[in-house]
């Protein structure tokens, strides 16, 4: 309750208080604060996904300068050969502004990705976006196979409809499936915890039985289990499928998943835009704040 309180003032705190509090789920202000969490991660056996923070943008400057940011990523991560990919938001590239601007800024990473050999995800954001951004996809799939992949929110209504679109247009689509994390209206989401994990399921089912490679993306056991006997289900190689997690979260999960011999994919983010992504990661588990607390008591004994 006073974890849930006191995540709930972050948006009022000093920064460099939130910053105690959050710096877990962020690698760092600096591209190579990423690359040197990539190579940490990998390591320890894991691959990443680099993202540039900075969602919500509504200047034309800045989506310009996020373009540039990726490809000096890009260029690192193939000199410095980094177990890693890159994940994109329409919404940092322009998508605020105007959609042929967002859609040109897309393309040109993604085209530069492609001429490199790394994947690209493009994040699903909130629902104004969701079909902008499936049509990206399948359209940039036609031109450039293999190019990049998108993401698919089992909270939303429409999940099972999307999957059947997108693999039927798709011969192997390339989908990474959470819950979503965006404040939706009931009109489009489901609210209830139970129902987004059997849509979640459900929808894992329907992508392996339609032969999409998944990247799974939650910290949830119950997802994690049932995600296990679909793998089994449909005789699955470690080839077929991923697990992803976020930076930060539930590192003993990661060991197990590591230890169970599955590919496991971290979202590694970075940037200057480091606060409003901290605050949504601290509101979605105030527990994180007791134990920060608590390590600035013990002095992190
Ligand atoms: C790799 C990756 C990429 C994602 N990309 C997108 C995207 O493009 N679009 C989108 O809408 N959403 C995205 N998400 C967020 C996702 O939709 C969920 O909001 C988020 O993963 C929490 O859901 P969960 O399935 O982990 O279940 P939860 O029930 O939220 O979490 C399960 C357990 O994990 C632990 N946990 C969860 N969050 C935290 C935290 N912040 N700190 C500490 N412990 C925590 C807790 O123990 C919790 O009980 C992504 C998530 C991942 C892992």
């Amino acid at each position: 309750m006073i974890n849930t309180m006191i995540a709930n003032m972050m948006p009022f705190m000093p920064k460099s208080l939130v910053r105690a509090f959050a710096k877990k789920y962020v690698a760092g202000k600096f591209p190579e604060d990423a690359f040197r969490i990539t190579k940490e991660l990998n390591e320890e056996g894991a691959l990443g996904t680099i993202d540039l923070l900075g969602e919500f943008n509504k200047e034309e400057k800045k989506a310009r300068a996020t373009v540039d940011m990726y490809k000096l990523v890009l260029d690192n991560i193939v000199s410095q050969n980094l177990g890693t990919n890159i994940s994109i938001k329409p919404t940092a590239f322009g998508a605020l502004l105007d959609m042929d601007f967002c859609t040109k800024n897309l393309t040109e990473v993604i085209s530069y990705a492609y001429d490199k050999k790394v994947f690209v995800r493009i994040d699903m954001e909130d629902h104004p976006y969701t079909d902008f951004t499936i049509d990206l996809y399948l359209k940039l799939n036609k031109d450039m196979p293999g190019s990049c992949g998108t993401v698919l929110q089992s909270y939303m209504k429409r999940n099972l409809d999307d999957i059947r679109n997108i693999t039927a247009n798709i011969d192997k689509a390339n989908i990474r499936l959470c819950k979503g994390i965006y404040k939706e209206p009931e009109k489009v989401a489901y609210h209830n915890r139970k129902k987004v994990q059997e849509n979640f399921l459900e929808s894992l089912d329907l992508l392996f039985e339609n032969k999409a490679y998944v990247g799974i993306a939650t910290h949830d056991d119950v997802l994690i289990d049932g995600a296990y006997d679909l793998i089994k289900k449909h005789k699955l190689t470690k080839e077929e499928y991923e697990f992803q997690m976020l930076l930060g979260v539930r590192s003993e999960l990661r060991k197990k998943l590591l230890a169970d011999g599955h590919t496991l994919r971290i979202y590694t983010p970075f940037g200057e835009d480091w606060l409003p992504y901290s605050i949504r990661r601290l509101k979605e588990n105030p527990a994180i704040v007791g134990s920060a607390i608590k390590g600035f008591l013990t002095g992190g004994k």
